[in-house]
């Protein structure tokens, strides 16, 4: 027996029924946000990895040395192919290029629900624009495809690096002290944070403000703590401005600032959120995203960048512990010739209702008509067409509807009538 390999996943037909449905629905959305969908290779160069994360990067990713002896990498995601894809083929596309995708992504994480070695994920990355516009409608897009797909807990956090750095400044902290504390913001160890703030001299009071303000949604005490220059000024204002035409635009007041959002990526600046499902706990991070810079470090002529990331397959997790209730996969006809003499007029009847793409299946075992009814209940098919030798010299056929289990006789060429419902 072989086994899978830890952390991946096989899928049935019933989840490969959610999985299409939900890739549907945020393809759609996508979509109708005027992005347009792209597709990298799954492995990439290790070196593309390591130059947007860096080395300590190696220990969470599968790599690999290929037979021509270059270093490669499954992709753990998406964001560093595209902005490759991005400099090597489309700077020259006009702006703004809104592009999306979805992707398997490898890491070598510990498994557990909603953490996995291979997973799914689906997101986008808009080039070109900074405008407060641009970043609502981004994150409302966020929003949008989770709210489409059928999701009703969930809680948007929205930062932005940049006041978290002038509020740093207030602090007047040097940059490998921010780099220490970014890292126990990001994982909300605050009570760290106010320890390390003492033992870097700040006083107990100034920490204790620090704290607070970073812990708060008021905008208003932010913008009251940070420096008053042009620059922490210009980033409150567009964050207003951003939160303003969500509310009032794009119809998501469901959010809470938050200033303790770091995205643990040195990339990242300005504006960044997440999106979360409270009922999953520890895995409850459904999406994450913001502004950031990497095309230059690429290679390329520096144009604006922001994207995020959603979790497919968190997304699935978060909707079954809401018990949302997927269709399931089933088929629109079962046919059942009664004899041998019946299958040649039962394929072409099976070929007919193929070709109006009405899905078809047909007994392929030669079973009675008893068991065949039993398997075509099993695989949900709607209709059961019954063909034999008494009904054919009339040119006719049984319909059994599965679900009222009423039968009738129909004229074969009447069928199917011109509606798909029969
Ligand atoms: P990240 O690229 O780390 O910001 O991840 C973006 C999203 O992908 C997260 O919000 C999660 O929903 C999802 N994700 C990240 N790592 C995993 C994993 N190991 N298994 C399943 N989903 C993941």
């Amino acid at each position: 027996m072989f086994k899978i390999p830890r952390g991946t996943r096989d899928f049935s037909p019933k989840e490969m029924e959610k999985r299409r449905y939900i890739e549907e629905s945020m393809r759609s959305t996508f979509k109708t946000f005027g992005y347009r969908e792209i597709q990298t290779p799954t492995f990439e160069t290790l070196e593309l990895f390591t130059a947007k994360s860096g080395e300590a990067i190696i220990d969470e990713i599968y790599h690999f040395r290929d037979k021509g002896g270059r270093n490669l990498a499954l992709r753990p995601e998406l964001t560093a192919p595209v902005i490759r894809f991005y400099v090597d083929k489309l700077q020259m596309e006009p702006k703004p290029l809104k592009l999306f995708y979805f992707g398997n992504c490898f890491r070598y994480d510990r498994p557990q629900k909603g953490r996995y070695r291979e997973f799914k994920q689906a997101g986008c990355e808009l080039i070109g624009t900074d405008t407060p516009i641009a970043y609502a409608e981004l994150i409302a897009m966020a929003y949008t495809i989770l709210e489409k797909v059928g999701l009703n807990n969930m809680r948007l956090n929205i930062g932005n690096l940049s006041i978290l750095s002038s509020m740093f400044d207030v602090l007047k902290l040097p940059k490998e002290k921010q780099k220490y504390l970014i890292s126990l913001i990001d994982k909300s160890q605050f009570e760290e944070v106010l320890s390390a703030l003492e033992d870097f001299g700040i006083k107990k009071e100034d920490a204790d403000v620090f704290l607070g303000t970073l812990r708060t949604s008021d905008i208003n005490k932010i913008s009251n703590y940070i420096k008053d220059d042009k620059k922490s000024k210009d980033e409150l204002s567009n964050l207003k401005k951003i939160l303003d035409l969500l509310e009032t635009s794009f119809n998501v007041n469901n959010y809470k600032l938050k200033m303790s959002i770091v995205r643990g990526l040195d990339y990242y600046k300005g504006i960044v959120f997440e999106i979360e499902a409270p009922a999953l706990g520890a895995e409850k991070q459904l999406c994450g995203g913001g502004a950031y810079e990497l095309i230059s470090m690429f290679g390329g002529r520096e144009s604006s960048t922001a994207g995020f990331a959603i979790g497919f397959d968190r997304t699935i997790v978060a909707l079954e512990s809401e018990e949302y209730l997927f269709s399931k996969p089933k088929i629109d006809v079962y046919v059942i010739p009664v004899n041998e003499d019946m299958t040649s007029k039962a394929l072409e009847i099976v070929q007919k209702l193929r070709n109006q793409n009405i899905s078809t299946d047909i007994d392929l075992l030669k079973r009675g008509i008893g068991k065949s009814i039993k398997y075509a209940s099993s695989i949900d098919a709607e209709k059961v067409i019954i063909i034999g030798p008494d009904e054919l010299e009339q040119d006719s056929m049984t319909i059994r509807d599965m679900k009222s289990g009423e039968q009738k006789l129909v004229n074969i060429n009447d069928y199917p009538p011109s509606s798909k419902k029969f």
